[in-house]
């Protein structure tokens, strides 16, 4: 970047550009674990982007198979016709997906992923003779994207009060972030399981033919880092089957590696019906999502001319060549270099390290971690809620280092390419600066 940068006319997500204006921090370049700035200063990336660059930054194979695919079909149209790479890459997909998510749908982003899935839901019910099951059922503190749906199912109200009503049927569980129980605890904590009770008290409010579906983060990360206590997400399956209810699970940041499995349905040990993924899936270096549906589902849809001759759903770059090509060299990249079990090894370093922050300022009341994910949450300062949060991204960043901020909550989702020495740096960077927080 030669010419001073403008700062005038590009209006940067809604909540996040008076903070961005008054202090901008400009990225220019990146490599490996490391960012760099305008001014060439090395920042370390505590978050892999935002949950996505799980293979690192600029990877060359990755780089090089999207320039490749650019220059030999950029392009290609598919609901009649279509190019071979999303076929390709579904098959990827199946082999590491949990049983029995077998069918893969395309989608340029987790949001639009989300609302895929919903009315994948809606409509599989319908084509059941079961369409009065309109009923959707999100948390509270969830965050599915900014699409409508995604945005109704959602539970932070910033995300949604601006924004009208939202899709009318739509009910919130509690979540289970409860730190008066749980603080400081290392991995799932331990208290909190029957807070999936809350789901049969929702399903007795209504009629229970009524409700499509459950969607939960199996572990969110925008709204903070919420953890599910054992046994949490095996209870919220039991009332799903029992109900016979569809139960989706948004890994939109948990896929792709982030906690030492390829999805956290596996390490968790539950299988949802349907599973919204992007991010990582590319690892981050061109946009794109996918949904997975358990093949009962994909049977009803494909179920002859009579059945699904009349829905339309999909995206003009559903399947999109140069997303393709970076998915395959991404898993490739991820299968190769023992990417998808790396959270599992580095756990424990990874949790003594950021445990090992508590002392390093007197406001911390929770650390929490699973695979490679971590947050400090700070109690906000009278009056001023998220001010020490932001202070700790703003003081990070001048100090060298990526953090993402969820109001008071500092979040770390590394790569997962980091080495232990990136792990050391990470640490001692934000104790640094937790020390400097009043
Ligand atoms: N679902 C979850 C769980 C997410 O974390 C996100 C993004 N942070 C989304 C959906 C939306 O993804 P996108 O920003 O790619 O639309």
């Amino acid at each position: 970047l030669s010419a001073p940068v403008s700062l005038d006319a590009f209006w940067m997500p809604f909540t996040a550009n008076r903070q961005f204006r008054a202090s901008p921090r400009l990225l220019a370049s990146a490599e490996g674990m490391y960012y760099r700035d305008v001014e060439g200063r090395p920042i370390l990336d505590g978050t892999a982007g935002l949950w996505c660059c799980n293979a690192g930054h600029a990877r060359p194979r990755i780089v090089e198979a999207v320039s490749r695919q650019g220059a030999t079909l950029d392009f290609a149209p598919h609901f009649q016709m279509g190019s071979p790479l999303p076929f390709v890459l579904a098959q990827r997909l199946k082999a590491i997906a949990p049983r029995p998510l077998d069918h893969v749908f395309f989608t340029n982003s987790g949001s639009e992923s989300v609302d895929t899935a919903l009315k994948i839901a809606l409509a599989w019910h319908r084509m059941r003779g079961e369409g009065q099951r309109v009923r959707l059922i999100g948390r509270e503190k969830a965050y599915h994207g900014v699409g409508f749906g995604g945005m109704s199912v959602g539970g932070l109200p910033n995300n949604r009060k601006w924004f009208g009503p939202g899709l009318p049927a739509v009910d919130h569980l509690r979540h289970t972030l409860d730190i008066a129980r749980n603080a400081f605890s290392r991995g799932l904590p331990p208290h909190g399981v029957e807070l999936a009770e809350d789901l049969e008290r929702i399903v007795q409010l209504h009629d229970p033919s009524t409700i499509a579906a459950v969607i939960i983060e199996p572990i969110s990360g925008s709204a903070g880092v919420i953890l599910p206590p054992p046994g949490y997400l095996q209870r919220i399956r039991e009332i799903c089957d029992r109900y016979g209810i569809l139960l989706i699970f948004d890994e939109v940041i948990t896929g792709f590696g982030r906690v030492g499995a390829p999805f956290a349905a596996q390490r968790l040990g539950v299988v949802p019906d349907m599973m919204t993924t992007a991010k990582g899936l590319t690892s981050g270096c061109v946009p794109m999502g996918a949904v997975f549906v358990s093949e009962r589902i994909h049977e009803a849809f494909m179920q002859g001319p009579e059945g699904a001759i009349d829905l339309f759903h999909g995206y003009t770059y559903t399947g999109h060549p140069l997303a393709c090509a970076a998915a395959l060299a991404a898993l490739d990249t991820y299968e190769e270099e023992g990417l998808f079990t790396r959270a599992l090894e580095l756990e424990e370093y990874w949790q003594e390290g950021l445990h090992a922050l508590r002392g390093a300022c007197p406001h911390i009341i929770d650390i929490r971690n699973y695979g490679l994910i971590g947050a400090v949450e700070l109690a906000p300062r009278p009056g001023a809620p998220g001010a020490r949060g932001y202070e700790v991204l703003e003081r990070a960043f001048r100090r060298g280092l990526l953090v993402r901020v969820t109001g008071d909550t500092v979040a770390l989702s590394p790569p997962l390419i980091v080495e232990r020495t990136h792990i050391d740096d990470i640490f001692s960077m934000l104790g640094e600066v937790l020390a400097t927080i009043q």
